[in-house]
């Protein structure tokens, strides 16, 4: 079983990587924004606390993703792995997936860190903003966004780091089939040192 988890700021292109990176390896996607706005769409009770966070870039708390996330994974047939995209933003959370992880004896997934400077991640979020319809993406919820990420997100690395969890980085610099070909690499090295 293969299991990864995207991570980076926002804008660097997690969603459209997660996505190429499950064809090709055959991975079940899960993007726990997307479950937060399929959840908003549903119109139930908590629709409007999770939109009222979400259009301001704050997250959502903890025990909610949680459980919504792990709901999700329990549903699922087929598992011969998984690939998270925005998940997990926070230590907590890192620390909850390592255990669910454990629990079910999969392999912990690799952390795949796209790295993308700050200006560049802010054009293409004003981009993607004039044709996504969504809620967050404008310059001020941006802004917000990134601060969050720098505060709340950025120490899963930390956790990764001290639990001795796997981890690459990788440029997400470049047109979209380079940035892929790039994670593909990276990827495919980490599963060969790992068969050895
Ligand atoms: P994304 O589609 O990954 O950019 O997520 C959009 C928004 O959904 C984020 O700005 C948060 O408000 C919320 N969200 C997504 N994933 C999480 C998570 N793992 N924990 C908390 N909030 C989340």
């Amino acid at each position: 079983m293969l299991n990864l988890l995207l991570f980076g700021p926002p804008g660097s292109g997690k969603g459209t990587q997660s996505e190429l990176l499950a064809e090709h390896y055959g991975l079940e996607h899960i993007s726990t924004g997307d479950l937060l706005r399929e959840e908003v769409a549903k119109g139930t009770e908590l629709s409007q606390d999770i939109e009222a966070l979400i259009s301001v870039g704050k997250l959502v708390p903890d025990h909610l993703i949680l459980d919504l996330l792990f709901k999700h994974i329990n549903q699922m047939d087929g598992k011969k792995g998984l690939i998270l995209d925005g998940f997990p933003r926070t230590y907590h959370q890192a620390e909850e997936l390592v255990k669910e992880f454990n629990a079910r004896q999969w392999p912990i997934p690799l952390l795949v860190a796209l790295d993308v400077e700050e200006e560049e991640l802010l054009e293409r979020l004003l981009e993607r903003g004039k044709v996504s319809g969504r809620s967050d993406d404008h310059e001020e919820t941006i802004r917000g966004r990134f601060k969050v990420y720098h505060e709340q997100s950025e120490p899963v690395i930390q956790f990764f780091k001290e639990s001795h969890s796997p981890m690459i980085e990788i440029d997400g610099v470049g047109a979209i089939d380079e940035v892929t070909a790039n994670l593909i690499r990276g990827i495919d090295q980490f599963i060969k040192e790992s068969n050895n």
